[in-house]
């Protein structure tokens, strides 16, 4: 890995303000060629908790400062990040796979939140309301909530860190995070870039650790932690939840997706093509609001599948680092085994193989389009994570909107039309958080990401990512 900055490349933990190189170490591999690149600190549940008290403390201290100050902090954190944008992206190939102009793409986009959150810092308003008996006021404030626990996935190891970090410490909230095991480096180095920004020693702390259930137990029971925020499956979240069930603990979570993608007789057939390219293939299939159910309309159906298995066949499999690779290595053998089993699925429920439809090698599979995929195949009901696409044929606007329905997730939903009515019909009635409508790409850190239904609790981004991290505070002046 080439860097200009070889000190962005850090291993140990980050604990009130001090940089730690524990005797137990974990290895991180990159998926493309399944060498170590790097061995990091891994912290016992000890160490989490000192975490815990330090960011504690500290947040008192944090919570003073003006909304300005700590503006001028985060903006500060944000320039820096996009000046090492290069050296983060190749550190973020490395460990997870996605291509180097993709992993820069992440890199930007995780530092708009910084940017965004930046701003927000300045912004958070309360209200005065009219009395209710002539010698009342009634004010509400807004303060930060007080700990965040943090626990995120491999599949945006900046990203998904900074969408969480940002407005937490916007509102006056100190940070623990644990990042996933299998990424560690990416959440390392944008925290070497936080300390150099003069975030305080113990308000953002990075735990790396891989033993995730023992992390998750202490941040989820320990009872200064006021919040918990997490990035992953449903079934982590179910667990999570639970655990934070006994103090109570505020929650955002952001979990699985099954994202409908619906193309309509009247879309713009090749509009719809290239939203589907990148809905479904991003991140080689491996984010919670790829496409995962494509819909397809009878009368467009067969030239739907043409050309969207034309522009699959494009695309350029490999390693992140080479010259015009579009998507890399699925990132590791149970990732890889989920695909071959929704493929083969599909396949024997009479699905046919328009396109791709092997491994590779390693954990290199070819983006695949299958077609007559039937409604009972496991790629209609589960998330594959994986570059998969299943054409699934509807007649009516009716019958489509009730199977995109048809799921205990609601994250994202997608649809191509030109019919405003239908527009707004289909809109309206798409039980998810997200709809995208003539676009395959709804990610900005202007817009509130999130879930209904089993998909999750809370929105990251926008001016309502700054709700999850403040309480609400009435204040009722008497004797007037
Ligand atoms: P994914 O399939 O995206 O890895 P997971 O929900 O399995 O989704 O993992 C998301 C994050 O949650 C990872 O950092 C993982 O290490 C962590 N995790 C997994 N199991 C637990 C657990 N029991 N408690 C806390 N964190 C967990």
């Amino acid at each position: 890995m080439k860097l200009n900055d070889k000190s962005l490349l850090e291993t140990r933990a980050y604990i009130g303000g001090e940089w730690r190189d524990l005797d137990d170490k974990f290895d991180v591999t990159n998926p493309a060629t399944g060498e170590v690149i790097a061995s990091v600190s891994d912290c016992s549940v000890a160490d989490v908790k000192e975490a815990i008290d330090l960011a504690y403390t500290a947040q008192k201290e944090w919570a003073k400062k003006t909304g300005k100050e700590r503006a001028g902090i985060l903006r500060k954190w944000f320039d820096l990040m996009v000046e090492a944008a290069d050296d983060l992206a190749a550190i973020l190939c490395a460990e997870m796979g996605k291509p180097l102009a993709e992993s820069k793409g992440e890199i930007l986009y995780g530092a708009s939140f910084i940017e965004w959150f930046s701003e927000e810092a300045k912004r958070v308003y309360g209200d005065t309301i009219p009395g209710h008996q002539p010698d009342k006021r009634i004010i509400v404030m807004k303060q930060p909530i007080g700990v965040v626990g943090s626990i995120t996935p491999w599949n945006f190891p900046n990203a998904m860190i900074a969408r969480k970090v940002a407005p937490a410490l916007a509102a006056g909230c100190s940070f623990v995070a644990r990042p996933a095991e299998l990424t560690p480096l990416s959440a390392l180095a944008m925290t070497v870039l936080a300390e150099r920004a003069g975030i305080p020693a113990g308000v953002f702390n990075v735990v790396p650790n891989s033993k995730a259930a023992e992390a998750g137990e202490e941040l989820c029971s320990n009872p200064k932690v006021s919040k918990i925020t997490f990035t992953g499956s449903t079934r982590v979240g179910q667990i999570l939840m639970r655990q934070c069930s006994d103090g109570i603990k505020k929650m955002s979570l952001e979990l699985g997706g099954n994202a409908p993608f619906i193309v309509f007789d009247d879309a713009d057939l090749d509009a719809a093509v290239e939203g589907a390219m990148i809905a479904k293939y991003r991140n080689n299939g491996q984010t919670c609001v790829c496409a995962n159910r494509i819909y397809v309309q009878a009368g467009v159906y067969d030239a739907f599948a043409e050309k969207l298995a034309a522009a699959t066949k494009a695309l350029k499999v490999g390693n992140g680092t080479e010259d015009g690779v579009t998507t890399g290595p699925l990132i590791n053998e149970a990732a890889l085994a989920k695909v071959e089993a929704h493929l083969a699925d599909a396949k024997e429920k009479g699905a046919k193989v328009l396109t791709g439809g092997s491994r590779i090698k390693g954990t290199f599979f070819e983006p695949t389009v299958l077609t007559d995929v039937p409604i009972e195949a496991m790629v209609s009901k589960e998330e594959t994570f994986g570059p998969l696409a299943p054409l699934i044929r509807f007649e009516s606007e009716e019958e489509v909107v009730a199977l995109a329905n048809d799921s205990e997730f609601g994250l994202a939903g997608y649809f191509y039309a030109n019919d405003l009515s239908r527009v707004w019909r289909v809109a309206e009635a798409l039980e998810t958080g997200m709809v995208g409508v003539n676009t395959g790409l709804i990610s900005t850190e202007v817009a509130p990401f999130g879930g209904i239904k089993q998909s999750g609790l809370g929105r990251e981004g926008s001016k309502y990512g700054m709700d999850d991290f403040l309480e609400i505070k009435y204040v009722c002046l008497g004797g007037i």
